[in-house]
């Protein structure tokens, strides 16, 4: 079987991250001060998180939601697209989501940045951007997040000179429990400003925020397959040659297929991607089956890579940079030293072949630059993020057991977002401004309304 470029293409896409349905969470009927409040469930995107909140609350402005957090009593949380792994969100008091609060609210075509509902979907972002001549500097894997739940986490795609999506943060509002609205930057309220651009929701409710832009452009994608030795050999030329570059190496395999993205003047090409069910059904099968014959397993993976050809896709770049992904599943994180970042993924593909761990799902290795927030991932350090990933239908707890340990090694921080089992008293030596936010965090929600049981737990109060 030859693999056309739409499947070698799918493939990727689905095999590589396994992939998105947007399993958006249903937004509640109720809104602020509607009457009689029925209880519905919530659900993240993967089904690995749940909750039966009293209140489901979506308020249309600044004056809804004061309202709905002062009409409220015990805890609140805010939630985004629902498409953490982690417990961020699950509450049996009250969940706000803010998607009736989005949109590009202003810009500014010298300093190209712009101002926007912090609810907007991150994927609902790029068309307006370019309408006025900005385009965002780097998105995550898929756009299918919101804009104040993306950053709220330190969302990130891959580029070793590009940030995460806080780090593009000019400026932003924040609501807290008493209703006031404070607005922050560098300049203003800047304690505020390092605190709240990433935040886990534990500080207050955003509600608009600043990006800084660049003017709007083009990219290309270009996809290939090559043995994982070898790319390492030219790690540093790849991360450093490449505007963006990521790899997902394949487990039980000596392959992976790599992925850079560059700047073009090139025409568009076609950049829509259909599904590709002979992918999904090869990944699935390895799952299930792959253990029973581990000598078959590791020739069928290899042979299969080898078959895909280069292929090369243009487009603007939020198309280029956002993925659907439609296969659910669970997803455990850490950004490691970037010098670090081969060292450990071999570790992690030794250990997966020693163990004769059971799974199928590609790792996913990107760059990341560090900055200087205090509860960024990246704080002070450029970064290699490395991913493990588990089909939403099994337990991921043995297999993610297992590699956890070794990030540790590495002096990893885990991707707020994505499972863990860290707790304060581990995390807050991981963060040398971690006491700097504690302190900021309780000045601005010292009744502690925006904490759940997870982040009682992550921040030890
Ligand atoms: C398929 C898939 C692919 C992914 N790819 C990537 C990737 O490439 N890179 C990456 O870094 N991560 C990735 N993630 C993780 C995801 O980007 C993060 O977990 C992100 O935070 C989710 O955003 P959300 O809008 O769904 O927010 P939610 O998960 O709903 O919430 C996240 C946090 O934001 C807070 N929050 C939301 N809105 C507000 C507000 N208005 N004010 C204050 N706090 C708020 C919430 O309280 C919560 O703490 C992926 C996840 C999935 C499911």
């Amino acid at each position: 079987m030859k693999l056309t470029s739409r499947t070698r293409r799918n493939f990727l896409k689905d095999a590589g991250r396994a992939l998105l349905l947007p399993v958006i969470p249903a937004l509640s009927a109720n809104r602020a001060g509607a009457a009689e409040p029925t209880p519905i469930g919530w659900r993240n995107w993967s089904g690995g998180q749940s909750c039966n909140p009293e209140n489901r609350l979506a308020p249309g402005s600044e004056e809804e939601l004061a309202k709905a957090i002062a009409d409220t009593s015990g805890t609140v949380r805010i939630v985004g697209a629902g498409h953490s792994f982690s417990p961020l969100v699950p509450t049996d008091d009250t969940i706000i989501s803010l998607a009736r609060m989005s949109g590009l609210i202003d810009s500014d075509s010298v300093t190209q940045q712009a101002t926007f509902w912090a609810g907007t979907r991150m994927g609902d972002m790029g068309k307006p951007l370019q309408d006025i001549g900005q385009g965002m500097i780097n998105m995550a894997d898929i756009d299918r997040q919101i804009l104040a739940g993306a950053i709220s986490t330190s969302t990130h795609g891959t580029g070793v000179t590009l940030g995460s999506a806080s780090s593009y943060v000019t400026g932003l509002s924040i609501m807290t429990a008493g209703g006031e609205v404070i607005t922050c930057d560098r300049e203003h309220n800047p304690e505020i400003f390092q605190a709240a651009r990433v935040a886990l929701g534990s500080l207050g409710v955003m509600t608009r925020i600043g990006t800084q832009n660049r003017e709007s452009y083009r990219l290309k994608e270009t996809i290939w397959s090559e043995e994982i030795e070898s790319v390492l050999a030219r790690d540093d030329e790849l991360r450093n040659g490449n505007r963006h570059f990521e790899m997902f190496p394949m487990v039980h395999s000596d392959m992976a297929i790599v992925q850079t993205i560059n700047f073009t003047n090139e025409a568009t090409t076609d950049t829509e991607v259909a599904d590709d069910e002979a992918g999904d059904e090869l990944m699935r099968f390895l799952q299930d089956y792959g253990g029973v014959f581990p000598w078959l397993r590791r020739w069928l993976i290899n042979w299969f890579v080898e078959q895909m050809e280069v292929s090369d896709m243009v487009g603007e770049s939020y198309d280029i940079l956002s993925n659907v992904r439609n296969t659910r599943f669970n997803e455990m994180e850490y950004e490691i030293p970037l010098e670090a970042g081969p060292e450990c993924l071999r570790e992690i593909l030794r250990t997966i072949e020693k163990q004769n761990v059971d799974i199928a799902f590609p790792l996913e290795y990107r760059y990341v630059k560090g900055d200087d927030i205090w509860l960024s991932m990246f704080h002070g350090r450029d970064s290699c993020a490395i991913s493990v990933h588990q089909f939403a239908d099994i337990d991921y707890r043995p297999y993610f057991d297992l590699i956890e340990p070794i990030f540790w090694k590495y002096e990893g921080r885990p991707h707020w977002g994505k499972l863990h089992t860290l707790k304060a008293d581990r995390l807050r030596n991981l963060y040398p401004r971690w006491q700097d936010f504690m302190e900021v965090r309780s000045a601005l929600d010292s009744q502690r309304r925006f904490l759940n049981d997870h982040l009682h737990q992550v921040f030890g109060v």
